[in-house]
């Protein structure tokens, strides 16, 4: 089991850009095409921009055409959590979190590429990416 990371609404906006605040904590979606993030080819790892536990890897991303990060796979499954999404009346959405501090990330598909057939659409701004090492 991961441990709960807690932080008053102060902490979070104190750590957090205005617009990672926006995302992370108040469910937020970047406007596509927009993010640090959706087109970036480097290796390494993309951690949770609350609390930086590994979320996704560039090993499991991959260009969904839609303009934000795509994954078809979190690094450990016991890293993220889901819950279900309503805010859109015409559609039912599966909403994404860091499992340890809870900041939203984006949502989860079902018309992602094999071999899990999912679709993680996350925002740039709930991720810090980290470049792997080459030495
Ligand atoms: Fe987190």
């Amino acid at each position: 089991m991961t441990e709960k990371t807690r932080k008053t609404d102060e902490e979070w906006r104190r750590e957090l850009t205005p617009e990672q605040y926006k995302v992370a904590r108040e469910h937020g979606t970047e406007r596509p095409f927009t993010g640090e993030y959706w087109d970036l080819k480097e290796r390494g790892t993309y951690r949770c921009i609350g609390c930086g536990t590994p979320l996704f890897s560039s090993e499991t991303k991959y260009d969904s055409g839609t303009g934000w990060p795509s994954f078809w796979e979190p690094v450990d499954e016991q890293n993220v959590e889901t819950e279900e999404d309503r805010s859109l009346f015409f559609m039912r959405r599966t909403e994404v979190h860091c499992a340890v501090c809870g900041a939203h990330q984006g949502h989860v598909f079902n018309d992602g590429p094999e071999p899990t057939g999912l679709r993680y659409c996350i925002n740039s701004a709930s991720l810090r990416f980290e470049a792997e090492r080459s030495d």
